[in-house]
């Protein structure tokens, strides 16, 4: 099957933490490592990456081939432990001291996966980053080189809890009065010496 290569403007958020783990395992692989990962739409076109996870495998070091058994096995703990595996829509792996690109394999790892959409990250020691969303239903597509982005917004209750904070904590002073060395009172800053005023009373509200 070819794919059709459109580009989108789809942005693939990740939370720094998710991005952190991603950058860790990577690192401490001595070669390629693969794993899953969770994925919820924030709106239309963008998605973002919430957390990681990898399992049992065997990766050569040019090849990460996912093992179905170890798959299925991880999907049976997410259901025993009561979350929903249907937010699992990430695969992700590492070229290792490779380019990043997708191979013949990596193609055929992800159209084996069974939903009706799935998101696929491929990195490298370099940090290098590339992006697809591949849709299954009605047809398959795949949006290639979405840009991958670090989620910095805050939520809006963490924000609303800051606000609050600095409103009581923080008290910013006025100066109301203010008088300009130089005699000259009529609210101009003097330009035939140094601007300099002297502040008269503080208000503290
Ligand atoms: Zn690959």
């Amino acid at each position: 099957m070819i794919p059709s290569k459109t580009k989108h403007q789809t942005i693939i958020y990740i939370l720094p933490e998710a991005k952190m783990k991603l950058d860790a395992y990577v690192g401490l692989a001595k070669g390629e490592i693969s794993g899953l990962g969770k994925v919820i739409r924030l709106k239309k076109g963008t998605l973002l990456i919430q957390d990681l996870f990898i399992f049992d495998q065997k990766c050569t070091p040019s090849e990460t081939v996912l093992d179905s058994s170890a798959v299925a096995d991880f999907m049976t703990d997410m259901i025993s432990a009561g979350e929903d595996p249907s937010c699992v829509r990430l695969w992700w792996h590492s070229h290792a001291d490779m380019k990043v690109f997708w191979s013949t394999t990596d193609d055929a790892t992800i159209f084996g996966f069974n939903n009706e959409w799935m998101l696929s990250l491929v990195t490298n020691f370099f940090g290098d980053y590339l992006c697809r969303v591949d849709s299954f239903q009605p047809m398959q597509m795949t949006a290639y080189d979405v840009p991958l982005q670090v989620f910095l917004e805050m939520e809006a209750k963490t924000l609303e809890i800051l606000g609050k904070e600095v409103e009581t904590k923080v008290k910013h002073t006025v100066p109301k009065t203010k008088t300009y060395a130089g005699g000259n009172n009529n609210g101009h800053v003097p330009t035939d010496g140094v601007d300099i005023f002297e502040v008269v009373e503080y208000s503290e509200d």
